[in-house]
C-alpha cells in the first residue's frame, strides 16, 4: 500500500507541476481527480502513510521563476469537491448538524485562475496569484492590462477582492489560431491560456490577449452579511461579477440549478467546470472555519467529463514527417466543452481494430486534457453498416506502397520524396525548439511548397526577398520580417539544427548531449555507434537511427548545402556563455521595450551569457528600462546600479 501512495504522490506532483507550473496539463482534469480520490481514501485508510510532500496538503503549486514573490495576507484557498448529488447531500447534512436553517448560494465554477487584488484609498497597488495559497506571484503590471478591472476605484477603499481570471472562448480561438499560423505550441484550453498569458513577462501579449474576470470575495467584508451581498457590493465598486448565481434553500434547489447550468454551459462565451456552492450567510462561513486546505463552508460540484455521440462521415489518412500515415475521424458537428469539435483522432490501424470502429458507425466522443477530441467507443445499437474501415495500401501523398513493420503499430510510407512528408519536415525544421524561425509557420510553407520554392532544408536558406513577395497576401514588410528571421536562424547553435532535421528518435534533449559531447556536426557525422549509445540517456536506438541517418548519401550532401549556405553547424551553448559580453551578469528588463519583445530581449542577453531576473535587488549588475518603467528602475536608481535602454540591448 506503502508503494501504491507513494506512486499516487510522485505523479500527482508531476501532473500539478506541469499543470500549474508550466501551464500545460499532461492528463484530463477527470484523470487526475479520479487518482487524487484515490489518494484521499488510501490516506483516509491509512493515516500513518501520508506523505509529507501529498498534493491532498497543500494548495496549488510552485512559483514561477521572474516575479516577484507576493506574501498574501490572507490565505487563499482551494475548494473540497463533489462529484454527484450524495456527495451534495453529505456536505448539506453536515452543515445542517450545526446550523439547520442554513441557506447556500450557487455560482459558477469559472475556469481560470485565482487572482487576489489589493486597493489601497481606492487605488490598485497590487495583484497576485494564488500560487501555494501564502505566496503568490507579484503579476501587477500583467493584471492592469487587464480591461475590466478597475486601476481605480469610485471611493477610495482600502481593500483586498479576489476571483478568477479567464480567457474567453473566442479570445481562446483566436490565439491558438495565431500560434498555430506561427508554428508554435497551441494552448490545451482556457484554463491554461489565462494561466500562461498572466504569467509571462511580456505586458503587451497580456493587453492583446483579451483576458477578462469575475470577481467573488471581498476580504473582511466592506458591510455585506452574506456570500450574495459581497457579489451586489463588488458589483457597486465597479467589479465584474457574474450575475449567474442563485439561492438555495435544499439539495433539491442546488441540483436544479446544476442541471439548468449543465445544460446552457456550451452557450456561455467562457469556460466553466462546475458550480461552487457556498454557505450564504458570512457569520455561519465564519463559524464553519477551514480545513488544511479549503474552507469547510463550500463546496465545488465539478461537472462529469463531457461525452456526446457524433455519426463518423469519413476517414483522413495523413502522413506525418517521418512517414507515419494516422487516421482522423470527420464527424458530424458536435459542442464539446465550448467548442465545436468535427474531427477526433484514431491514432492507427490497431486502435480503430481494438475499438471495433466501423464506416458510418455512431461514435461517443470527449475531450481529454489535449485539444483534439478522442473516440471512447462506438455505440453498437446504432450500428448501420457492419462494412469494415477501409485502411489504404497506399501512401495519399506520393502514392507509394505503406508498410506495416512487425515492430510497430504505425503503418508507414517509406518513400523519401514524399511531398507530404518533405512538407512536416520543414514545418518541423522551423518550429520553437528546432530553428525557431518565427513567421515562417505551416502557411507560409505550404505556399512556398506549391510553388516549388523549397524543397529540403536548404531551400529555406536560399529564400530571397523576392520570392516571398510572390506569395499570395505577403507585403514587403512581412517578406522582410519573413528574410531576417531566417537569416538570423542561421547562426544558431548546431543542436537546434540537429533536432530540426527530424531524424526519428532524436528529440531536442538527445540533440544537446549529442552536440555537448560531439561539439559540431561534423564531428558526430564520423562518430562510432558505440560512442553514441555510451552517452548518458542516450543508448543503441538513438545511435543506430543517427548512424544510419547519416550513411545515407543525400545527407552529406545536405549537410554541406546548408553548410554553404552560411547555417551554423558548431556547438555555441558553453562557448558563448564562457566568454561572452555579458557572462557573470545579473539582469533585470522593466518596463515597455519597443522594437523587442521581453522574451527577445531576455534571450539575446542570456546568449551573451547575462542571467535575467525579475527583481531588482544588491546582486542586480544591470537594469535594462524601457517606456513607463516604475518601482524597479526606481529601486535601481536607489541601489546605484547602471541603467540602460533598449537601443543599448540592440548595438549588442
Ligand atoms: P479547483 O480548481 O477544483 O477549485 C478551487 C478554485 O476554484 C479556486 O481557487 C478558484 O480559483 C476557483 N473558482 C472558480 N470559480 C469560483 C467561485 N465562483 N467561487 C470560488 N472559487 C472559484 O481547485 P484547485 O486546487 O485550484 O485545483 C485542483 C483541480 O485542478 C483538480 O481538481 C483538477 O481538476 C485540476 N488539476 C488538473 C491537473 C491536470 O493535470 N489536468 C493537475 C492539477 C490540478
Amino acid at each position: 500500500m506503502k508503494d501504491r501512495i507513494s506512486e499516487l504522490v510522485k505523479t500527482l506532483n508531476r501532473y500539478a507541476e506541469a499543470y500549474y507550473t508550466a501551464d500545460a496539463p499532461l492528463v484530463s482534469d477527470s484523470e487526475y481527480d479520479r487518482l487524487y480520490h484515490e489518494l484521499v481514501s488510501l490516506e483516509e485508510q491509512y493515516p500513518t502513510l501520508v506523505m509529507p510532500n501529498s498534493p491532498t496538503h497543500r494548495v496549488g503549486g510552485k512559483i514561477l521563476e521572474g516575479f516577484e514573490k507576493y506574501q498574501h495576507q490572507y490565505p487563499l484557498y482551494s475548494l473540497q469537491d463533489a462529484f454527484s448529488r450524495e456527495d451534495l447531500e453529505q456536505f448539506d447534512q453536515r452543515i445542517r448538524k450545526e446550523f439547520p436553517k442554513v441557506s447556500y448560494l450557487c455560482e459558477l465554477k469559472i475556469d481560470g485562475l485565482s487572482i487576489s487584488l489589493m486597493y489601497e484609498e481606492g487605488i490598485l497597488v497590487a495583484g497576485a496569484t494564488r500560487g501555494d495559497g501564502s505566496i503568490g506571484e507579484n503579476i501587477t503590471e500583467n493584471l492592469k492590462r487587464v480591461k475590466d478591472i478597475p486601476l481605480v476605484l469610485e471611493q477610495p477603499l482600502t481593500l483586498t477582492v479576489r476571483g478568477e481570471c479567464y480567457m474567453p472562448r473566442a479570445s481562446f480561438e483566436a490565439v491558438n489560431q495565431l500560434r498555430q499560423e506561427n508554428g508554435e505550441p497551441e494552448f490545451a484550453n482556457p484554463r491554461n491560456a489565462a494561466a500562461g498569458t498572466l504569467r509571462q513577462l511580456d505586458t503587451s501579449v497580456v493587453a492583446q490577449r483579451n483576458l477578462a474576470t469575475f470577481l467573488y470575495q471581498e476580504v473582511e467584508s466592506t458591510g455585506a452579511t452574506t456570500q450574495e451581498g459581497i457579489l451586489q457590493t463588488l458589483v457597486e465598486h465597479g467589479f465584474s461579477v457574474n450575475s449567474q448565481y442563485a439561492l438555495a434553500q435544499s439539495v433539491e434547489e442546488m441540483w436544479s440549478f446544476i442541471e439548468r447550468i449543465q445544460e446552457e454551459r456550451d452557450q456561455l462565451p467562457y469556460d466553466i467546470d462546475g458550480i461552487v456552492i457556498k454557505v450564504n450567510d458570512l457569520a455561519m462561513q465564519e463559524e464553519l472555519g477551514y480545513t488544511i486546505k479549503a474552507p469547510k463552508w463550500a463546496i465545488a460540484y465539478k461537472f462529469p467529463a463531457e461525452e456526446k455521440e457524433a455519426q463518423l462521415l469519413s476517414v483522413d489518412w495523413t502522413v506525418g514527417r517521418t512517414g507515419v500515415v494516422t487516421p482522423t475521424a470527420n464527424l458530424t458537428p458536435v459542442q464539446l466543452a465550448g467548442t465545436t469539435v468535427s474531427r477526433a483522432t484514431l491514432h492507427n490501424v490497431d486502435y480503430i481494430a481494438e475499438k471495433d470502429i466501423r464506416k458510418d458507425d455512431t461514435l461517443i466522443v470527449y475531450k481529454s486534457g489535449d485539444i483534439i477530441p478522442k473516440v471512447l467507443r462506438v455505440v453498437e445499437s446504432k450500428r448501420v453498416s457492419e462494412e469494415k474501415l477501409e485502411v489504404p495500401s497506399h501512401c495519399p501523398s506520393c502514392e507509394g506502397d505503406l508498410l506495416h513493420f512487425e515492430d510497430e503499430v504505425a503503418l508507414r510510407c517509406i518513400n523519401p520524396l514524399c511531398p507530404a512528408q518533405m512538407k512536416e519536415k520543414l514545418i518541423h525544421f522551423t518550429t520553437r525548439d528546432a530553428m525557431n524561425i518565427v513567421g515562417l509557420g505551416p502557411n507560409v510553407i505550404e505556399k512556398l511548397f506549391a510553388k516549388d520554392l523549397i524543397r529540403d532544408v536548404a531551400d529555406i536558406y536560399r529564400l530571397t526577398m523576392e520570392d516571398f513577395l510572390t506569395l499570395d497576401k505577403v507585403k514587403e514588410k512581412s517578406a522582410d520580417k519573413l528574410y531576417t528571421a531566417i537569416q538570423a536562424s542561421k547562426s544558431n547553435s548546431a543542436e537546434r539544427l540537429l533536432f530540426g532535421l527530424g531524424i526519428r528518435h532524436v528529440g531536442a534533449k538527445a540533440s544537446q548531449i549529442l552536440l555537448e559531447h560531439f561539439r559540431n556536426l561534423d564531428s558526430l557525422m564520423l562518430a562510432e555507434k558505440e560512442e553514441i549509445a555510451a552517452l548518458d540517456n542516450l543508448g543503441m536506438v538513438i545511435a543506430e537511427s543517427l548512424t544510419t541517418y547519416f550513411a545515407q548519401g543525400g545527407t552529406k550532401t545536405l549537410l554541406a548545402e546548408l553548410k554553404e549556405t552560411g547555417v551554423n553547424l558548431d556547438y555555441l551553448g558553453e562557448t558563448v556563455a564562457d566568454n561572452a559580453a555579458l557572462s557573470g551578469m545579473t539582469i533585470v528588463l522593466t518596463g515597455k521595450l519597443e522594437r523587442l519583445t521581453r522574451s527577445e530581449a531576455k534571450k539575446k542577453l542570456e546568449s551573451l551569457g547575462a542571467k535575467v531576473t525579475g527583481s531588482v535587488s544588491k546582486k542586480t549588475s544591470l537594469v535594462v528600462a524601457g517606456l513607463e518603467a516604475g518601482s524597479k528602475l526606481t529601486k535601481a536608481n536607489e541601489l546605484g546600479i547602471e541603467v540602460r535602454d533598449e537601443a543599448w540591448l540592440e548595438s549588442l
